[in-house]
């Protein structure tokens, strides 16, 4: 599917890179944050959205440094990335550092408008998955769950693993869709999402 022929994201631009919640920019406008397990395929989905290569790195070492990274589309409008969970060796102290970074960011951000959540369509739902489902219900953020890598599926399974997904959530309002970063495909439904929340008009 052809992103939209003038795709708003495409002004994304690097703005800094967090270590701590005490460096965060400055809480003004609207902010869309990404979140999901390492190796989900999040920085690929914001390189597909933003249709540039190497906006979000793509390879990177478990247990290196947790960073925010934002991005910014104008003075009031950022996409977030968050730092990845579910490395299976990481140290204690480094799963407490994200835990409290994240929960540090859910806490503070009013200019947080919504979570694009990204599960591999394999392994959707994991224990952190759940966590991150529910703290945006707790602090009151709405969800998009993004269910990537959609091609390493066909269309029975993809709509097997659908239905299960949505039999899972309690959070009824959460936003489920489709996508394939490699292959370009559901980006429009997940662009369009996004700049809703930014609060973007799509002419
Ligand atoms: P991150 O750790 O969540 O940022 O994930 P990456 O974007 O680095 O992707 C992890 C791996 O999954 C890389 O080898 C990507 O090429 C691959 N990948 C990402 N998205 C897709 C997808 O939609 N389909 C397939 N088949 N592979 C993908």
């Amino acid at each position: 599917m052809p992103l939209l022929s003038m795709n708003p994201l495409k002004k994304a631009k690097f703005l800094t890179s967090c270590a701590s919640i005490e460096q965060l920019v400055g809480d003004i406008g609207h902010e869309v944050a990404f979140v999901g397990r390492s190796n989900c395929g999040k920085s690929s989905l914001i390189n597909a959205l933003t249709e540039q290569g190497k906006l979000a790195r793509i390879s990177k070492t478990p247990g290196r440094t947790q960073l925010i990274n934002f991005f910014e589309l104008d003075e009031t409008r950022r996409l977030v990335d968050l730092p990845g969970y579910g490395f299976a060796k990481v140290h204690e102290s480094i799963r407490r550092n994200w835990e409290s970074l994240i929960e540090g960011y859910f806490t503070k951000r009013d200019s947080l408008r919504g979570i694009v959540l990204i599960n591999d369509i394999r392994h959707p739902l994991k224990d952190t998955d759940v966590q991150m489902l529910d703290w945006a219900q707790h602090y009151n953020v709405p969800v998009l769950l993004v269910l990537n890598k959609s091609d390493k599926y066909s269309n029975s399974q993809k709509s097997k693993q659908l239905n299960w997904v949505k039999s899972q959530l309690t959070q009824p309002d959460t936003h489920i869709e489709l996508a394939s970063a490699l292959k370009r495909e559901g980006l429009d439904a997940i662009n369009r999402q996004i700049c809703d929340w930014l609060d973007i008009g799509l002419h």
